[in-house]
């Protein structure tokens, strides 16, 4: 089954032709999403931060604006603006924006996410828990509401790769961390994100998207589409396709191929003809998010960043089980003062605590390691 991915197109942001295409575009997925009558709402859009009101890092705020307003047009019962911006309250972000007094009249609640907490993870995910915003939880709908960018680790990042604003600031970075340079292991995160918090609909603004040296510095071009769907993978191989990047090329669509997630698509609507996006430089071994550490620093900083798997061992009866359901296989039991205790090679591990959810005496943790203890701080403290 092909998953239809609404187009339209316009040149700007403002005026007729821009609300006519709105329009048309959420008026193909909102029918085929079904009633939104009664809902409430959680719309959660790219605000990676604003240095002016229309920064392309960011969702347009024109585009924002007309969400929430054909959104409760359609009969939702109530629209709330929920992000993470890295380093800015969405407080600030909107008031950069010269959104608050419209969001206000609108009666649309905006605000950062803050309820970070551990969530087990459904069947089919490949990590089995995860701390995330769990917000989410409360509404009846999410809307993923994405930027067409290019992205130094993930070539793009479309509909699928903003659900990573679900994830604290200060464990993003100890995700990088964890994945290395080995980007299939991020993919893996992103998709498990996409099953978990399943957005019934996904919109992309592409009227002026990010080229070159994106996502936060790259080129802004004029692409003229608005595009949506009510599956954010399909959408997202639909665009990626318009922006010159085939599904092969895409390392998200190549690993939700591997885990046999569908994104087949057929489009809908007006398309538009846009140039290819000049891609990113391909990271390398050192580069592994576009930022450039000497080896050795960047093993240790991902030793001390994020959480890792810690065994309490007056507790182990070594029985294995966690070296038996540990994927990478980065644990072995070895003898150690006279027992045989699993003992973790931190460097191959990708931390996704099936060893944790499999040790049948509760006796190996999920501990924060210091360095994300000073970044959640730090966080707090200069988060503008
Ligand atoms: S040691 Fe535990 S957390 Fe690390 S990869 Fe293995 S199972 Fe996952
Ligand atoms: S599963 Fe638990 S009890 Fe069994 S060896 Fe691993 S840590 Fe020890």
């Amino acid at each position: 089954m092909r998953t239809p991915v609404y187009y339209s197109t316009t040149q700007d942001y403002d005026g007729a032709a821009f609300k006519s295409a709105l329009h048309k575009v959420l008026e193909g997925v909102f029918k085929e999403y079904g009633s939104l009558e009664g809902k409430k709402v959680l719309l959660k859009p790219n605000l990676l931060f604003s240095r002016r009101p229309d920064d392309p890092a960011a969702v347009h705020p024109a585009v924002i604006e007309a969400v929430c307003r054909e959104l409760l047009d359609a009969g939702a019962k109530s629209v709330t603006l929920l992000e993470n911006p890295g380093t800015q309250h969405v407080k600030a972000v909107i008031k950069i924006m010269a959104l608050e007094e419209k969001l206000e009249q609108l009666g649309v609640v905006y605000d950062d996410f803050t309820d970070y907490r551990e969530l087990k993870l459904p069947e089919e995910c490949r990590f089995r828990q995860l701390k995330l915003a769990r917000e989410f939880e409360n509404f009846d709908l999410v809307v993923d509401l994405a930027k067409a960018k290019t992205h130094a680790m993930m070539t793009l990042t479309l509909a699928v790769k903003n659900l990573f604003g679900l994830i604290d600031s200060a464990d993003r970075l100890s995700w990088h961390l964890a994945v290395g340079s080995d980007f299939r292991r991020f993919a893996d995160l992103l998709l498990d994100l996409y099953l978990t918090v399943k957005p019934g609909i996904s919109i992309i603004d592409g009227i002026v998207g990010m080229e070159g040296n994106g996502p936060g510095s790259g080129t802004p071009v004029t692409s003229g589409f608005l595009a949506a769907s009510t599956d954010a993978l399909a959408l997202d191989a639909s665009v990626a396709n318009l922006l010159g990047v085939p599904e092969s090329e895409l390392v998200l669509l190549q690993q939700a191929a591997r885990r046999k997630l569908p994104f087949a698509y057929e489009n809908h609507g007006e398309l538009p003809e846009v140039s290819p996006y000049k891609r990113p430089d391909p990271p390398g071994l050192l580069n592994a998010w576009g930022v450039w550490l000497p080896p050795l620093f960047k093993k240790q900083l991902r030793n001390l960043a994020g959480s890792r798997p810690v065994l309490i061992s007056s507790g182990c009866i070594s029985c294995g089980r966690c070296v038996q359901v540990c994927p990478p296989q980065s644990l072995k039991l070895k003898k150690v003062k006279g027992r045989d205790l699993p003992v973790f090679d931190l460097d191959n591990c990708i931390r996704c605590y099936c060893c944790q959810e499999h040790c049948p005496r509760g006796t190996i943790e999920v501990r924060p390691q210091i360095l994300n203890k000073l970044l959640s701080t730090f966080v707090k403290l200069f988060r503008r």
